[in-house]
């Protein structure tokens, strides 16, 4: 369990608040705390806490982690070098760069430690409710444990993630016709059917479901679902059986009584990614589909993109820094994302689905391309 921050002085103003620690609101807090900068992180929820994540880290991810001076094989992270594509009964297997499956309880505890330890303070439980700008720098309006309170800082970064609603009176949110929504939870026990080392991937009509062995053997497995998928089925768990038995995977039990975290409409992009003084990165920025499962490396490369502006922001502020922000942001993640969205648009097409695995079954180096975009390395400005 970690504990909030005391015996700090929470009057002060501090060079940056942070809000969210997930993958990207503790990236950006540790880094921000090794160039030297005040930071102060909150989070409205107490941790360990659970979050619909398929829970692999890419080659990419990967080594932004390791860049950050945390290695995920000391969590027990499960190495992970091959993709299993399951559809109508047909499989493919494609070799990946070798990621990391761990899930998320442990990895973003340890990010936010590591971030503790690199000079940043921590305060769970308290959720962001308000913002408001000031010359010289921004108030943030909050609630720890149904008290009112008031945080001051030079930046804000805001990393609420996809279901955050800090900023949901700005706007400026488009959410894409037809987005699916996220499902995942993990099984303690599970049969061998699933091999550690493999993402399998099951395809079917309305959405798509990801199984992967996190550590201690346990079975890890999100989905992302139809709405009408996920409001027909009779539970969460009968929703993720139906498409993995649709794609000739085999079931696991225990799915019905799995414990499932939900994430809203997936696919989604934000107008403007600034406001005086404040920078949006993470999933707050924009999402798409995670089926190539990128998420955690966007949300990594931003948090560390936008520390040189917020460094230039605590000096002074101006709104050509929020601009540039705006810039790098569709540089360095928005391509990543067209492309990820290009493949979960295919995917939705069954017949075109079936002939692409038919095509990979003959040559699956037809694959390398695409998985050598999606694993390259970010190249920070
Ligand atoms: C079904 C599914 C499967 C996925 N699979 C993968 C995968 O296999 N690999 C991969 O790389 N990515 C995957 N992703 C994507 C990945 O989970 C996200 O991209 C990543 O978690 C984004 O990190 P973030 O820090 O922006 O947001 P989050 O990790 O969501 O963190 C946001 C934090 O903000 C906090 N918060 C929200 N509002 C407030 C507030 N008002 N005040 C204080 N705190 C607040 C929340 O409690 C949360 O802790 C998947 C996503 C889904 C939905």
């Amino acid at each position: 369990m970690i504990c909030a921050a005391a015996g700090n002085n929470l009057d002060q103003v501090w060079d940056v608040l942070i809000v969210g620690a997930g993958i990207a609101g503790a990236m950006a807090a540790c880094r921000a705390a090794q160039m030297g900068l005040s930071v102060l992180f909150i989070d409205k929820a107490a941790f360990p806490r659970g979050k619909a994540c398929g829970c692999c880290l890419n080659q990419a991810a990967v080594g932004l982690l390791n860049d950050a001076g945390l290695d995920v094989g000391t969590l027990g992270a499960i190495p992970v070098d091959r993709f299993e594509f399951a559809c109508g009964g047909a499989t493919v297997k494609i070799p990946t760069p070798a990621g990391m499956a761990v899930s998320r309880e442990i990895l973003d505890v340890a990010l936010i430690r590591h971030a503790q330890k690199a000079g940043a303070v921590f305060m769970s439980g308290t959720a962001a409710l308000s913002t408001e700008a000031f010359p010289d720098y921004r108030v943030v309006g909050a609630r720890q444990n149904g008290m009112a309170t008031s945080l001051r800082a030079r930046v804000v970064l805001v990393a609420d993630g996809l279901g955050g609603r800090l900023l949901s009176e700005s706007g400026g949110v488009q959410i894409a016709a037809r987005s699916r929504v996220g499902l995942a939870g993990t099984l303690e026990k599970a049969t061998n059917l699933y091999a550690p080392g493999i993402i399998y991937m099951a395809c079917g009509k309305r959405g798509y479901a990801g199984l992967v062995r996190v550590e201690n053997g346990r079975l890890h497995i999100a989905a992302a679902l139809d709405t009408c998928a996920a409001r027909q089925a009779s539970g969460a768990g009968n929703a993720v059986a139906e498409i993995i038995r649709e794609s000739g995977l085999p079931v696991p039990e225990g799915l019905a009584i799995c414990r499932w975290h939900g994430a809203p409409a997936l696919t989604r992009r934000r107008k403007t990614l600034f406001d005086q003084r404040l920078f949006i990165i993470g999933d707050a920025a924009g999402y798409v589909e995670p089926f190539s499962g990128e998420g955690m490396a966007w949300a990594l490369a931003s948090a560390n993109c936008v520390l040189p502006l917020v460094a230039r922001c605590v000096k002074a502020w101006q709104p050509e820094l929020g601009r540039q922000w705006e810039l790098q942001h569709r540089e360095l993640i928005g391509s990543r994302q067209r492309t990820c969205r290009a493949v979960t648009l295919l995917l939705r097409n069954q017949g075109l689905t079936r002939v692409a695995v038919e095509a990979l079954k003959l040559s699956p180096t037809l694959a390398t391309p695409l998985v050598r975009r999606i694993n390259r390395p970010f190249v920070l400005a």
